[in-house]
């Protein structure tokens, strides 16, 4: 281990967990995958939740042993940044499911909500405390409302209509940031950089 790198811990039991390594090696962080048990007997700075599939993690998460030690370290404040699937895992209510997965994040989210059509687009939009952001959005979820204590960090319109609504699509509650799309897949790397700032602390 290397004095005074943030040491990062990303789940890889399924999804876009590779793109996150990459851009947090670039910043600097050391990074280590999250696949069993046993990789959890590292020291941990902060934790990263990637997209895919929510239904397929939390039940890889269950199987492997991952999901309570997990849970609890969110719950005991262990930074998170969870993108997509990641957000739904952290939601409190999945709006129309009776299943939860950590629930430590107390906002309704709603899986697959725009749509098949309008699932994925891109668009540009501000982030609280970081700045206008790319923002791509696959199958993607949005919060449909958040607890009080929920920081709201981004409200955006799927760019396909003209009379899209604005949804929430960035949450910070505490130590988790919770993102609807994925910063991952562009070259811009401020989200990133946010979090870790959360890490260093
Ligand atoms: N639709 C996925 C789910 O419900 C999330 C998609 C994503 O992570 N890009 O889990």
């Amino acid at each position: 281990m290397e004095i005074g790198k943030p040491q990062i811990g990303v789940l890889a039991v399924q999804g876009a967990f590779i793109e996150h390594e990459r851009i947090l090696k670039s910043l600097g962080a050391e990074v280590f995958e999250i696949r069993q048990l046993r990789d959890l007997d590292r020291h941990l700075d902060g934790l990263v939740l990637p997209g895919g599939e929510s239904t397929v993690q939390g039940k890889l998460l269950r199987d492997l042993g991952l999901f309570e030690p997990l849970r609890k370290k969110i719950a005991e404040g262990l930074p998170v940044l969870a993108t997509c699937a990641g957000a739904i895992l952290l939601a409190e209510k999945i709006a129309g499911e009776s299943r939860t997965h950590f629930a430590t994040l107390p906002a309704i989210i709603r899986r697959n909500a725009y749509g098949r059509q309008l699932g994925s687009f891109f668009t540009e939009n501000e982030v609280a405390h970081v700045g206008i952001v790319p923002q791509t959005f696959i199958r993607a979820p949005f919060f449909e409302s958040v607890g009080n204590e929920v920081e709201v960090l981004s409200r955006t319109a799927s760019s396909n209509t003209t009379d899209a609504p604005e949804r929430i699509v960035a949450v910070r509650f505490r130590n988790q940031i919770a993102l609807s799309f994925h910063p991952e897949l562009n070259s811009d790397t401020s989200i990133h950089r946010y979090f870790l700032g959360l890490a260093e602390r």
